[in-house]
Formats: structure tokens, sequence, C-alpha cells
């Protein structure tokens, strides 16, 4: 008996219902939209979760906070319409800013609650030298949230969601932005889909800065396709949920 044949990592594309939790409208898509394109074409359902309003993250810096987050959407929406997103739901925490991590976590125990994925996606919060906030938060209270969803003495921000909840079962949680990824899928078939969504992303990225991050993802997908029998790929460490606690 060996600990893989007791929590076995879980098989992401058996996945029909995906909540996609992520600190920024573009994190999403810059770490795995090449895997969340080839999800959605068979068949699962993506639902979005953005944490903060990504303000400060926008070039044009005459903008006005509404217009600035009605350009942020309008990207996102038509990056959505490439990767097939069904779904977008904001939080509107203060990008880079001041906010309460139970905040945080009760609202993506509404969302898991709400939408009852089988799969979590969120950002790797144990990522070594990873400097932004908003992507430690975001990623230690979706992990959190995803042990937790069905602990309901555990209250999310919205008691009728906690009412109305049935405790159902989530497969496992995909980490993305990790050192120490357990999958590298093939996004080869998927790599121009992958760059049509990332260059929607037009309200955070001068178009010298597009450029660099294409050629930073052009190089990335290669690199760790390195030794596989594909070209590119994405990274993932892909987890049971319960090996989400205590070293499992
Ligand atoms: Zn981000």
């Amino acid at each position: 008996m060996t600990i893989e044949t007791i929590l076995p990592i879980p098989d992401l594309f058996s996945a029909k219902r995906i909540l996609c939790i992520q600190p920024h409208y573009d994190d999403n898509d810059i770490a795995a939209a090449g895997i969340l394109t080839q999800l959605s074409k068979q068949g699962a359902e993506l639902f979005y979760l953005t944490a903060t309003d990504d303000l400060m993250g926008v070039v044009d810096v005459s903008l006005s906070d509404d217009e600035a987050a009605n350009v942020l959407r309008r990207d996102q929406f038509v990056a959505g319409k490439i990767v097939g997103v069904k779904e977008q739901y904001w939080l509107g925490y203060p990008d880079a800013g001041e906010y309460n991590y139970f905040d945080l976590r009760r609202d993506f125990l509404k969302y898991i609650r709400l939408l009852k994925p089988d799969f979590v996606f969120a950002p790797d919060a144990w990522l070594t030298y990873e400097g932004h906030r908003d992507h430690i938060q975001t990623g230690f209270a979706a992990a959190e949230a995803v042990m937790f969803a069905e602990l309901t003495k555990i209250a999310s921000s919205d008691p009728a969601v906690d009412a109305a909840y049935e405790p159902h079962s989530i497969d496992g949680i995909a980490l993305y932005y990790t050192r120490e990824p357990n999958t590298i899928v093939d996004i080869t078939s998927a790599w121009e889909e992958k760059v049509a969504a990332v260059r929607c992303y037009e309200a955070q990225f001068d178009s010298q800065g597009m450029e660099q991050l294409i050629m930073a993802l052009d190089a990335k997908s290669q690199q760790v396709a390195q030794g596989k029998s594909f070209m590119r790929g994405e990274p993932l460490k892909v987890l049971h949920t319960s090996a989400l606690h205590c070293g499992f």
C-alpha cells in the first residue's frame, strides 16, 4: 500500500465543473489557458472567480476606476470566449491593497458551495519567490476553502448559500504558477488559442510588455515539455484535496 493508492492524483480531464480562482483578471489564462481551452472543448464547464479589482495594473492611468474596470472586463470577456468560460464572477478586493484574509476565504467558500465544482484551479501559494501578496493570499484562501467546503460549521459570506448547500466532494485542486509540478499537460494543439486569449488583456500590457509576456510563455511552454513526446506544456501541481494538509 502506498500513499498514491490511498490519495491518488485525481484525473483533471474527467472534471465536468471547474472553478478557476485567480487573483487578477488574467492569471487563469496566463497560467493555464491551454489546459482550460482543452477542458472546455471536451465539455467541462468553466467558472472564473477573480479576487481583486486589478486596477493597479491598468496601463492607461488617465482612465477613471470605472472606465478601467470596464476595459478589464471587456478584455476578460473576449478572452473568455476563446477559452470557453461559461461564467465570470468578481469579488473586487483592492488590487495590491489591504483586505482581510478571512473575508476572502469566506467568499471563496460561498462560490465553492454555490457552484459545486469537482475541480478547483488556484495559484500555488507555496511558490518560492512569489512576491505578490494577492497571489499568496488567493492561493492559501482557495486551498483552505477547498478543504473546508464540506465543513458547514465554517460559514461562508452568504448564509443563504450555506443553508442551501448539500455537501459534495471536490475531486482535486490544480495549482498553477508552480515550481513543483507533478503534471505537465500537452497544450501543443491549444497554443494558438492560448496566445490569442492572453493577447486580449490589452488594458494591462503595453505592446512591448505584451510581446515580452508572449515570448516568456513561449519559452516556458517549450522548457516544461523537454523530454516529453510533445512540444509545449503547462505545469500544474494536481492534488487530492486531502493532500493539502499534514504533508500527505
Ligand atoms: Zn496576478
